[in-house]
């Protein structure tokens, strides 16, 4: 490779497997030794393009000690780095930051009896991360996870998914929102609607309220955006460091 690289920044890993969900949707395992991360942080991925080093955030989909590291992307035809990261094979060498960064994590989210975790697209990663470690476990009587996508194809992570339900039969809940199509097994609508017309929790069985739910968003701004207005307007309250409340949100763009 050449380039500007920062070895105290980047390490060298190695592509163990590109593996494709769907058309454009993609994980990519690679090997790597990089500094101990939290649950629900994300890594960098980063390679030299036209002699220029491009490197952008991805959130990790392993658990801490899981190996190898896992990252779920979409390529974006007119992306810069994804179209690049969908051509790598195994043995292909593919920079990784040194260090995990992030407060999208559980440590940061204020005590609640049940967990809310409301993801669209690839930001469903960080949440499987979390729900491999025991913390989610120990922190909260009932778990939600909630996906959006636009086509069933995009529902990534099923099998793992389902191990958590074999696990935690009575204390787990996961749920898809497939907006473009309809699928037995799924319900056919965006998260907001979802809230808004109460069917996510009839069928999580749970009441979505801040006395007893802590909710975390990921993924797409306009989802995140207009979650947290209609959370907000049914007295939750965004959770910062100085003033605790019972939604904690990460922006993918
Ligand atoms: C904290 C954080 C964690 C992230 N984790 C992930 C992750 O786990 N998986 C992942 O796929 N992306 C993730 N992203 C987005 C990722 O960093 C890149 O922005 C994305 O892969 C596009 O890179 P690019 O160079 O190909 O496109 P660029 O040339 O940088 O174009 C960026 C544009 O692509 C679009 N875009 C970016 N990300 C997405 C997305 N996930 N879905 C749909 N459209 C998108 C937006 O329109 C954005 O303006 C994360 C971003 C942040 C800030």
């Amino acid at each position: 490779m050449t380039g500007t690289v920062d070895p105290r920044k980047w390490c060298e890993g190695r592509v163990i497997e590109l593996y494709t969900w769907a058309d454009r949707l993609y994980s990519l395992r690679v090997e790597a030794e990089i500094e101990p991360f939290e649950a629900g942080q994300f890594g960098r991925l980063g390679l030299v393009i036209d002699g220029e080093f491009v490197g952008r955030p991805y959130s990790f989909v392993n658990a801490p000690d899981e190996k190898p590291l896992d990252f779920y992307f979409i390529e974006i035809p007119e992306g810069r780095l994804t179209p690049r990261l969908a051509d790598l094979a195994p043995g292909d060498k593919v920079w990784v930051a040194r260090k995990g960064a992030g407060l999208f994590t559980l440590s940061q989210v204020p005590e609640g009896r049940d967990l809310w975790l409301l993801a669209t697209g690839t930001a469903l990663g960080p949440f499987i991360s979390m729900l491999k470690t025991s913390m989610p476990w120990e922190r909260f009587e009932r778990i939600v996870l909630v996906h959006g996508v636009r086509t069933r194809v995009e529902l990534a992570y099923r099998e793992t998914l389902q191990t958590f339900r074999r696990q935690y039969p009575d204390r787990f809940v996961s749920l898809a929102c497939v907006t473009r199509e309809a699928s037995p097994g799924t319900l056919r609508a965006r998260i907001t609607s979802a809230i808004e017309n109460g069917t996510l929790e009839s069928e999580a069985g749970l009441s979505l309220c801040p006395e007893d739910s802590q909710v975390m968003i990921c993924g797409n701004p306009s989802m995140v955006k207009e979650t947290v207005e209609l959370l907000t307007s049914r007295g939750f309250e965004e959770n910062r460091r100085k003033q605790p409340g019972q939604i904690t949100i990460e922006r993918y763009w």
